[in-house]
């Protein structure tokens, strides 16, 4: 696999912006380049530090540990813009150098029941857009783009929290092909009604995805009501400033009003290990990156749901409601 960090723009803007110092972001695949990307700052006369801290999104916007530094700029690879913030940041997306033709004709089998296409795909395709829709136009199908909602950049563009996008064309098309990874399809399948087929083009492998959809849908069904059961409250609010869904203090007090105890924890990067000490704790609400209690639920010893779980849990939502609108 190759990747396009594509220097020639990011040369260009550096000289542009002409920071002195600069906070690099890299996430986890490509933190091996580090050394190549510090020769193109250095031969600019900038000093980069790179962040040791994960980076699995736009989400992680690392400001704080920019100011910490003295940084004048953070330079953030892999993601698309995510959110306004106030501290200046480069957003250099990475493209993905990829032969997707025989990717893209083994997805045909797949897709033979099916004439209009809704695609959405992660940022490292964007490159080969106009490719993927002519490939799939030649072949008699329709392809509309996943519009342009929330937090994703640009049109047919996918995070892995934000699905509204793509809701927006649910009726109009006769499935979603999305291109990336499982985690982006896995969070399409269980916010569409439609179906969904991933073009992994990491493992080269095309698949429908349905079948995970009811498996998760019931533990979700399941938190939530052990949830309910529980007396004590941890709230989780994230300090990233790109992972805050949700307001902690009105759910506080609709907690309490609902007769539980509530403890407010903020938390960077939630982990098992972190929550495992708050034993007096029964259940947990994220209001962090909402894949977390959705794809990592079963690390944790007790309940952990989602800001918009936690409105079933207090009625403000019925459970069918929830999957109307998309459980991510
Ligand atoms: S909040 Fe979660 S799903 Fe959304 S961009 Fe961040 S890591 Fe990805």
């Amino acid at each position: 696999m190759a990747f396009d960090f594509e220097k020639d723009f990011l040369v260009e803007k550096l000289k542009e912006i002409k920071p002195k110092k600069v906070l690099v972001q890299l996430p986890e695949g490509i933190k091996q380049n580090a050394f190549d990307l510090k020769k193109t700052f250095e031969d600019l006369g900038i000093e980069a530090i790179f962040s040791g801290e994960s980076c699995w999104g736009g989400c992680a916007i690392a400001v704080t540990e920019a100011k910490d530094i003295g940084a004048d700029l953070i330079v953030h690879f892999g993601h698309a813009k995510f959110i306004d913030s106030d501290f200046p940041i480069l957003y250099i997306e990475v493209k993905d150098i990829l032969n997707l033709e025989p990717i893209l004709k083994k997805s045909l089998e797949k897709l033979k029941d099916y004439k209009i296409i809704g695609f959405s795909y992660s940022i490292q395709h964007r490159h080969d857009l106009d490719k993927i829709v002519k490939f799939y136009e030649d072949n008699g199908k329709t392809i509309i783009l996943s519009e342009k909602l929330g937090n994703v950049a640009y049109e047919g563009h996918i995070v892995g929290c934000q699905y509204r996008g793509l809701k927006a064309i649910e009726d109009k098309v006769d499935a979603f092909v999305i291109m990336g990874n499982n985690f982006h399809s896995m969070g399409a399948v269980l916010s569409v009604n439609k179906p969904v087929i991933l073009i992994d083009v990491y493992n080269d492998d095309v698949r429908k995805m349905e079948d995970e959809r009811d498996k998760i849908l019931k533990q979700r069904a399941i938190s939530i009501q052990k949830f309910k059961d529980a007396r004590k409250i941890g709230i989780l609010t994230e300090i990233k400033p790109g992972q805050k869904f949700g307001a902690p203090k009105t759910l506080i007090e609709k907690f309490e009003k609902a007769g539980k105890e509530v403890v407010l924890i903020t938390i960077s990067e939630i982990t098992p290990e972190k929550l495992m000490n708050f034993y007096s704790v029964d259940a947990f609400v994220e209001l962090a990156c909402p894949r977390i209690a959705i794809d990592d639920f079963a690390e944790y010893d007790r309940p952990i749901i989602t800001f918009k779980e936690a409105r079933v849990a207090l009625g403000e939502m019925t459970w069918d409601e929830l999957l109307e609108r998309g459980i991510v």
